[in-house]
């Protein structure tokens, strides 16, 4: 029986002061609905990513169903989705009963190809069926080329909701990741570059629609003591203790995004050497949320899936990248834009990739297990 400690891919790290926040919102009885550290929470989030206001929600799915929602996509319609990103970047259009289409990576960025995506939407504009939005995913960290993908969007004028989900704290052409869309949206879930055990925000330029968000997000409650509802609401409010914790973890975020970073260049260091191994490139600063790196099989005779189960035996988790959503039979009737009509990006990264375990609490030891059996595992194959 294998007794070495568990390495876990990417697990909360609190700073400590996390329970400080808590026993104010105890002290206060401000526990929940909201209160004012959910305020708080927003502002500094606003100021952190530089955008007009945010609304603090309980994840980051609700974030794009909300936004989905101020948006006006209904039944029928379509929204393009990237292809190569975790399962919750496209759950809210269904919740819309509307119909996803979903547009591949480019090499460069491993996010939504500028190519696939203009091919997809000349074609939309074509059948006059444009998407009501278009959900741009930056993945791992790394940021989408949002500057080409707000132009070539703006010029069919659909709006872009950015999924800054695993990106927060990265910089693309000088704005924080998530801020370049008309909306964004993070998450705190618990395995996130910080967390509040669960929880998301929407931010936006437009103050108006963040309090629609707020308003939907509460019941869709009008103003009136007898509790008036005309429309239909949700329960999506971040809770005050909540909130709390999201104030000091945001306080570290800057380290967080360091020691990722601290450990995505150990590994570079230890494994750069082997040849046929390629790392995520980076444009603009990714806070390299999940080191993550494909393995060319004409060059190392082991599979993504062997050196994961070498990984496991050593009690060590990492995982595949992110199956395209495409591949997924609860999309298999959705329509896919590869990268060029015969080269499918992600279905390649898919299958020769992986991640390792990033978290910012990750010490140089525990790397130096994990970086062990990667060279055992390849140069013994
Ligand atoms: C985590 C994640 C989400 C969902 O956030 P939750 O807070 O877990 O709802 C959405 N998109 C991406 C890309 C994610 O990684």
């Amino acid at each position: 029986m294998n007794q070495k400690k568990r390495i876990f891919l990417s697990p909360p790290h609190m700073s400590g002061e996390e329970e400080r926040y808590i026993a104010e919102a105890f002290r206060s009885n401000w526990i929940a609905p909201l209160g004012p550290l959910v305020n708080t929470f927003e502002e500094k989030m606003a100021d952190y990513v530089g955008t007009a206001g945010a609304a603090a929600v309980s994840s980051g799915t609700a974030a794009i169903h909300l936004a989905l929602k101020l948006l006006g996509v209904t039944k029928g319609d379509t929204v393009f989705c990237s292809a190569f990103t975790f399962v919750a970047s496209a759950n809210p259009v269904l919740y819309e009963q509307a119909r996803p289409v979903f547009i591949d990576s480019e090499r460069c960025t491993w996010n939504m190809s500028p190519q696939a995506l203009e091919r997809a939407l000349d074609e939309a504009e074509r059948n006059r069926n444009l998407p009501k939005a278009v959900i741009v995913v930056n993945l791992y960290g790394q940021s989408a080329k949002m500057d080409e993908i707000l132009a070539i969007c703006d010029k069919y004028a659909v709006p872009v909701i950015e999924d800054a989900a695993e990106s927060l704290g990265s910089v693309y052409k000088g704005k924080k990741s998530g801020a370049f869309g008309r909306f964004g949206i993070y998450s705190f879930n618990g395995n996130k570059i910080i967390t509040t055990s669960g929880g998301g925000m929407l931010v936006s330029d437009d103050e108006d629609a963040l309090k629609k968000a707020r308003f939907l997000a509460t019941q869709a409650r009008e103003p009136a003591v007898h509790y008036q509802h005309e429309k239909a609401g949700y329960n999506y409010r971040m809770s005050n203790v909540l909130a709390g914790i999201g104030v000091a973890q945001l306080a570290v975020l800057d380290d967080r995004v360091n020691a990722r970073r601290s450990v995505f260049q150990r590994y570079q260091e230890a494994l750069s050497e082997i040849d046929g191994i390629e790392f995520m490139p980076e444009r603009g600063m990714s806070n390299r949320w999940l080191t993550t790196l494909t393995f060319d099989p004409k060059k190392i005779k082991t599979t993504p899936g062997e050196i994961i189960e070498a990984l496991a035996n050593e009690n060590i988790e990492a995982r595949p990248l992110w199956k395209p959503l495409h591949r997924q039979p609860l999309f298999q009737d959705a329509v896919f834009y590869p990268h060029h009509e015969d080269d499918s990006v992600c279905d390649d990264l898919f299958a020769k990739g992986l991640c390792l375990p990033s978290g910012s609490s990750l010490t140089e030891e525990e790397q130096d297990r994990i970086n062990e059996v990667l060279v055992r595992r390849i140069q013994y194959q």
